[in-house]
């Protein structure tokens, strides 16, 4: 049996990651979502232990003493952090698992494992990026601008991932996120774990 693979999204909010991440996992089998723990409160909708582990600021220092994480990192203000477990055992048992974490998440992911499918996701345009974020509404005008600047410091590390999936058509970027992890899933390498010396037996 081969290792779990992990596939890293990051990208600008408003880039449409989120709902990429959701249809990869209604549509790949042996997918899992890694849930993230976070200080900040849920929103409207969002179910603790499914879209997050919701935690207070306590608790979660407590979590980073105890080398509970994999990765954590403070982002727009509310600290996120990815338990370490749940990717240990999902890559033992050969589960493959998807993250939605921000640039310096994937970072840490990047140096600690130095394995992960690292896939940027974000529109072809800056202006379409803040008309997506002024649609969402959910963003007060003081956040909008602090978003946009965290957008452009995000983009600089865009030089650090696999893949670019350029978000203007769900569909398409549906399509490219579902070709990465199909030929992810095909690389040599991996699938070669898959073929054992009882192949011809
Ligand atoms: P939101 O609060 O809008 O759900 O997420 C804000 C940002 O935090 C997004 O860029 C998201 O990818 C990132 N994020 C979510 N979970 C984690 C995590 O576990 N670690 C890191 N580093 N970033 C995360």
């Amino acid at each position: 049996m081969r290792e779990g693979i992990l596939f890293i999204v990051s990208g600008p909010s408003g880039g449409g990651k989120t709902s990429l991440v959701k249809e990869a996992l209604k549509t790949f089998k042996n997918l899992s979502f890694s849930v993230s723990v976070t200080t900040r409160k849920p929103r409207e909708g969002e179910v603790d232990g499914k879209d997050y582990a919701f935690v207070s600021e306590a608790e979660f220092r407590e979590m980073i003493k105890k080398g509970k994480f994999a990765e954590y990192a403070s982002v727009h203000g509310h600290l996120y952090g990815t338990p370490l477990e749940e990717l240990e055992n999902a890559r033992k048992s050969g589960v493959d698992m998807i993250l939605d974490i921000d640039i310096q998440g994937a970072r840490q992911i990047k140096e600690k494992y130095g394995a992960g499918v690292f896939c940027f996701v974000l529109p072809s345009s800056f202006g379409i990026l803040k008309e997506r974020l002024i649609e969402r509404g959910s963003e007060k005008s003081g956040d909008l601008e602090k978003r946009l600047s965290e957008a452009k410091r995000e983009m600089e590390e865009i030089n650090n991932y696999d893949y670019i999936i350029i978000n203007d058509s769900f569909n398409e970027a549906f399509d490219c996120l579902s070709a990465v992890i199909k030929s992810a899933r095909c690389e040599y390498s991996r699938a070669a774990e898959r073929i054992g010396k009882d192949y011809f037996a």
